[in-house]
């Protein structure tokens, strides 16, 4: 995963021009939802049958409505925090130091994600699949609300999840939660600190203006921001299967995990070689720097190839691996449609056929282009997904029923 595009966006395209306002924007998500086939491509009569179903594809932007910050918008880390730089995998792997400090943040940006719910926005989608208009969810959202909503849509998750953590040696998973009492009981001290901050309500309020007046803040990827705090003081664990049977090496040697008598990860004392890093515990996400597993991969493609349209909720597709599913889509002439308040990375190149530079003077050369702009079918619009997506499932539930 590379450091998404962070410049300032374009503002954002409205198509329809009906989709600015609210009834609108549900009218044209409704049609485009119920249309037949988005196709631009003449597909065989089984072909079309099959495929008729709208993949849904989100980001950051689908969960602040349910109080987690989001990357770009107004309130968003990279708008309010511009010194934000997320931590890197070659980082995790190679310093016990960069380690202490992820954790340690973590450590108090748990409890909020982890109060945090899914919203209406998550739950109509999990009607969308119901009302058999979406077979599969792509997110870039790391927060697990999508299987929480609806656990019986199928979601991909292309960047991980927060609610465990993998050993970077066995492979195995272990529970956050569980995690997070094992912080607490090996930082007393932070984890007093952390009480300190339930009882100032800096974790109550959502609002993250008033958070970071309490001398707090939080990204969307659970990590919270105390300047000046003595992050080399926080200890974590090891994975505690590496730490009762150490691995096998590539080799041939046995792994030696490096911990002190209460089970904390301790850094190789110094003039000794340096640890293998057997049983370090990574948050089970991908980190900027790391690729996203083949697997994952191959199945978000996957999702794509078998819809014949797409729907973007929350994404400005800022982060390359997401806006690349969105061009695969525009490729196969599948109808494309986006909700997310404003502007989307190089959104033009998915509805430039709609935009009038590209027809004006071009005289009757530009048929084709017309022609391949009312095949497909094409909505964008800028309002909050937790609004709109409720009176979409709304619309359509009352029009099937007439
Ligand atoms: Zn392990």
């Amino acid at each position: 995963m590379r450091i998404p595009f962070t410049g300032p966006l374009p503002p954002p395209l409205i198509i329809p021009p009906s989709a600015v306002t609210k009834e609108g924007a549900v009218s044209a998500l409704t049609h485009f939802l119920k249309a037949p086939a988005g196709s631009a491509a003449p597909l065989s009569e089984h072909a079309q049958q099959a495929k008729t179903k709208t993949v849904l594809l989100t980001g950051a932007g689908i969960s602040v409505a349910s109080g987690l910050a989001d990357y770009r918008g107004v309130n968003g880390t990279y708008t309010q925090n511009k010194s934000y730089r997320p931590i890197y995998y070659h980082e995790f792997i190679a310093s016990h130091e960069s380690r202490k400090r992820y954790w340690a943040r973590s450590f108090l940006g748990w409890r909020g994600l982890n109060r945090s719910k899914p919203n209406p926005a998550h739950f109509a989608i999990g009607d969308l699949g119901t009302l058999g208009l979406v077979d599969n969810v792509v997110t870039q959202n790391v927060d697990s609300f999508h299987g929480l909503a609806h656990p019986k849509l199928k979601t991909v998750e292309l960047h991980g999840f927060l609610r465990a953590l993998v050993c970077l040696s066995c492979r195995r998973l272990m529970d956050r939660d569980v995690f997070q009492q094992r912080l607490a009981e090996l930082n007393p001290a932070w984890a007093e600190f952390l009480q300190q901050l339930l009882a100032s309500g800096a974790l109550d309020t959502e609002n993250p203006v008033e958070r970071r007046r309490l001398g707090f803040r939080t990204n969307p990827d659970g990590d919270a921001d105390v300047p000046g705090a003595p992050y080399y003081t926080f200890r974590y664990p090891a994975c505690p299967h590496c730490l009762r049977r150490p691995p096998i090496l590539k080799d041939g040697s046995k792994g030696h995990v490096d911990v002190d008598v209460d089970g904390a990860w301790t850094s190789s004392p110094s003039g000794s070689a340096p640890s293998e890093g057997v049983g370090i515990l990574k948050p089970n996400v991908i980190m900027f720097g790391e690729s996203i597993p083949a697997d994952v991969k191959t199945a978000a493609e996957e999702a794509i190839d078998s819809a014949a349209k797409i729907l973007v909720v929350g994404s400005s597709l800022a982060t390359y691996s997401a806006w690349r599913l969105v061009k695969r889509a525009h490729e196969q002439g599948m109808g494309i449609g986006i909700l997310n308040m404003g502007g989307v990375r190089k959104e033009e190149v998915f509805f430039g056929e709609l935009l009038p530079e590209r027809h004006h003077g071009r005289g009757s050369g530009d048929g084709h282009n017309r022609w391949e702009a009312l095949r497909r079918e094409l909505v964008r619009a800028s309002l909050p997904a937790e609004e709109i997506l409720p009176l979409v499932v709304d619309a359509i539930r009352s029009s099937s029923s007439v």
